[in-house]
């Protein structure tokens, strides 16, 4: 790959921020073109006085003039609204394109991305999720290669390298388990917003520790597994790895199984995206296994983790299911973080988006966002109920 002039998508997140890291460490032939944020705004005009980008893009219109007042002594092209996003994905100034915004938010730009043939590293799984069969096919479509930002995806990634692909017969995903992995259904009933927001390994986004929390999240990646390496769901296992020193592992058919190991850190696999298929030496912290002494694993609870049991099923059924899943899930983290439900409301609130809605297969694009409104309008009229109970 030549061109290596990056555009972040939520530089403000976590992942932005460690993807920043990961850049300043690589080197000047790295340029930073694009940055944006949602509401971040003095973070986001921080960046762009440190990194000097040549657009820099804020979602949430109402803070556009805050920004332009930040910056306004330095020479960068200011857009705001959702729509700027998109922009960003098919500028000739862009190669690559990292996502890392959270939630379906992400799809249009992602999807632009991939229709203007830019090389992909995606953190942001939703929209893989919810759309993945229509993203895969137009980054197919117009020689744009997808890079896994996910640490399990990547590891997935790089094991595949080890074998051709009609070799694989599994792949294993590994989840930590998150805070609740000892509870059981009984003790979720109560759990606090804090101990949901503890994670025992990894430090992210709200959201995505939420989902971590119910498995949700490991619901999600083996969807995403399923539509980045064209992978039946059969073939794709989740084995609880408390440690999360093993990223993931593939078996292929004649036994062997290749493992990718390293320190929790997601600094690795966002270089990796970036420098595919170069290997080079970055900032991640290496790998002592003498330190760590033991990796253990163990089967998950699928009647604790009822998402998980969930996130198969909606894989198996396709079309528009995994949109009910992923926008009834947002919109019920969004209840949960705000203090307005309890923790197992969540994947009940799902389950009955999931139970109402009609499932359509072969799906455009704006039917796919129609089941994505109307699974969260679903779950406003479900939690309106519930008050007047
Ligand atoms: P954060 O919440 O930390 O950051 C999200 C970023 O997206 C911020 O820059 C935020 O801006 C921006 N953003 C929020 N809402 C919108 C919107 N509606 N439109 C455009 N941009 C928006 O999330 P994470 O970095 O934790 O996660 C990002 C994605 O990566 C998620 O999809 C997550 O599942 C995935 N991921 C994250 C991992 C991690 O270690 N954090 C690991 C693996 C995957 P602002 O700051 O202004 O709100
Ligand atoms: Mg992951």
């Amino acid at each position: 790959m030549s061109g290596k002039n990056i555009a972040i998508l939520g530089s403000t997140g976590s992942i932005g921020k460690n993807a920043l890291r990961v850049i300043d460490a690589l080197g000047p032939q790295y340029q930073i073109v694009a940055l944006s944020a949602h509401s971040s705004v003095e973070q986001l005009a921080e960046q762009v006085r440190r990194y000097k980008p040549q657009f820099v893009a804020i979602t949430n219109p109402d803070y556009v003039h805050r920004l332009r007042k930040l910056v306004s002594d330095l020479d960068v092209e200011i857009l705001s609204g959702a729509d700027s996003l998109i922009k960003i994905a098919g500028l000739e100034e862009v190669d690559i394109v990292l996502s890392a915004v959270v939630g379906a938010a992400g799809l249009p730009s992602i999807l632009a991305a991939a229709q203007n043939g830019k090389r992909l590293a995606i953190a942001n799984k939703e929209p893989l999720v919810i759309a993945g069969e229509l993203l895969t096919k137009a980054a197919k479509e117009n020689g744009s290669t997808i890079l896994p930002v996910d640490s399990e995806h990547s590891a997935i990634c790089q094991a595949m390298q080890s074998g051709r692909r009609e070799e694989v017969s599994k792949i294993i995903l590994t989840a930590s388990g998150g805070p609740f992995r000892k509870a059981t259904a009984e003790d979720l009933q109560n759990v606090t917003l804090e101990q949901a927001l503890s994670h025992p390994v990894w430090d992210m986004g709200p959201k995505i520790t939420i989902d971590s929390a119910t498995m949700m999240n490991k619901a999600f990646e083996v969807i995403e597994a399923h539509w980045l390496f064209d992978m039946p769901v059969e073939k794709i296992e989740v084995l609880i790895h408390p440690e999360s020193i093993v990223h993931s592992l593939v078996e292929f058919v004649v036994g062997s199984v290749i493992a990718q190991l390293g320190e929790p850190d997601m600094c690795l696999p966002i270089q990796y995206a970036l420098t595919y298929p170069a290997r080079v030496a970055g900032i991640n912290k290496r790998l002592r296994l003498e330190e760590i002494g033991k990796l253990t694993f163990e089967r998950p609870n699928l009647e604790t983790f009822r998402a998980l049991a969930l996130g198969y099923e909606v894989a198996r059924t396709g079309g528009t299911a995994a949109v009910v899943f992923n926008a009834a899930n947002e919109a019920a983290v969004q209840e949960f973080l705000a203090g307005r439900i309890k923790f197992v409301d969540i994947v009940e609130l799902i389950e009955h988006c999931l139970n109402k809605h009609d499932v359509k297969t072969d799906v455009s694009l704006e039917e796919l966002l129609e089941a994505d409104a109307w699974a969260r309008k679903e779950v406003r009229n479900k939690l309106q109920q519930y008050a007047r109970a």
